[in-house]
């Protein structure tokens, strides 16, 4: 009886020391962590990821981006976007296509603020090449005849017609249809293009069964789950008067932090700084009090289209359309040194000691 118990308890020790070890084992294999630079879409992203599956996992993401990048490039002449602003009718690849409908989305729901045919008047200022220039007004004006997200083809509602002629499998299959500009109009996705490739790499981590990582995409944050101890990530928001500073940190898990800011690239000229963010209405720089609009989210794309459109539309026009839309928090920063906050963001928000965070509430009355 003895010598049973004495084993017994012999096996409950071996049962208990693997498991320790088993589990003191997987906890380090969680902890680790790899990292990748890359060099895309005029940016530097640096993706970190963390677990055992997470070095294979950054290759295929290497891979994801070149890929998406080749797909949405202006410069490239072979990516999608080039033959359309070639006036090459097309039939768009997946992502293309899919971006395309998330911008146009985003475009109409702004109301214009976010427009993606500007990209005439981006070029005439030089944002697209840094030759930068302040194009004459009669200029500026010729060209706004060419910006409207409503008549791009993709905007229209079930296109009739013959699909592309140049598809060899082209049925009458609405997804082969061709797709080009009107004459004159070109498009740029580079407001939308980040979030959605941020959002294309969350899915590759995920289904590559990575559960922690984040995502640094030449300034737009996105985080795949907590860290790997299980607290939040803690995202730096920039100060866009001084982008070595910080004004806060939002505390976030699964979620996008997304900044457009007048300092991310800009020119000065007779004394004046003309940044890259314009209003589609008048083609210049937009100047309705925003200096930066950080959006909070679920989904990199939209948060990413967001932030460019808050930009132009200013601050109370910012406001009120947070007011009418429950899916997304901001932080904006004013020309005259406001910080304002919105309500989603009470708890995770820590404000700099320097800076006075101002909240805003869903209702206008609450204080
Ligand atoms: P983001 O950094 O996401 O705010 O995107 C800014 C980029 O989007 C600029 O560099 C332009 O290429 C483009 N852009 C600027 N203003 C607009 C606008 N109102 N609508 C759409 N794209 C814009
Ligand atoms: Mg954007």
């Amino acid at each position: 009886m003895k010598a049973g118990w004495r084993k017994g308890i012999v096996v409950m020790v071996l049962i208990l020391a693997v498991a320790l070890f088993a589990g003191s084992f997987w906890q380090k294999e969680q902890q680790k962590v790899y990292s990748r630079d890359i060099f895309a879409m005029d940016t530097y992203f640096v993706i970190r990821a963390y677990g055992p599956y997470a070095g294979d996992a950054l290759a295929l993401c290497e891979q994801e981006v070149q890929r998406l990048e080749q797909a949405f490039s202006v410069t490239d002449a072979n990516s999608d976007v080039a033959r359309l602003n070639r006036g090459e009718c097309i039939v768009p690849g997946e992502d293309t296509g899919k971006l395309l409908g998330e911008a146009l989305r985003l475009c109409e729901a702004t109301n214009g603020a976010l427009d993606i045919s500007l990209y005439p008047i981006l070029k005439e200022w030089g944002f697209t090449t840094g030759d930068y220039q302040v194009p004459e007004a009669a200029k500026l004006r010729e060209l706004l005849a060419y910006v409207d997200y409503r008549e791009l083809p993709a905007a229209q509602e079930n296109p009739d017609g013959p699909g592309n002629p140049e598809n060899t499998d082209n049925t009458e299959n609405s997804e082969n249809r061709g797709m080009q500009l009107p004459k004159g109009m070109e498009i740029d996705l580079g407001a939308v293009a980040k979030g959605y490739t941020g959002d294309c790499l969350i899915e590759q981590l995920r289904s590559e069964k990575v559960s922690s990582a984040i995502l640094d995409l030449g300034g737009n944050i996105q985080v795949l789950g907590t860290k790997p101890d299980g607290s939040d990530w803690r995202v730096a928001v920039k100060n866009p008067f001084d982008p070595a500073k910080q004004i806060g940190v939002v505390a976030v898990s699964d979620k996008a932090v997304i900044t457009s800011g007048g300092y991310e690239r800009f020119f000065e000229q007779d004394g004046k700084t003309y940044w890259h963010i314009l209003d589609p209405q008048t083609g210049y720089p937009s100047e309705r009090g925003l200096l930066s609009v950080t959006v909070v989210g679920d989904r990199g794309v939209e948060c990413d289209g967001l932030s460019t459109a808050l930009f132009v539309m200013g601050t109370e026009d910012a406001v009120e359309y947070w007011r009418g839309n429950a899916r997304f928090e901001m932080i904006l920063v004013t020309v005259d040194g406001r910080l304002l906050v919105t309500e989603g963001l009470q708890d995770s928000f820590t404000c700099s000691e320097e800076w006075n965070a101002e909240f805003i509430y869903r209702d206008e009355f609450e204080k």
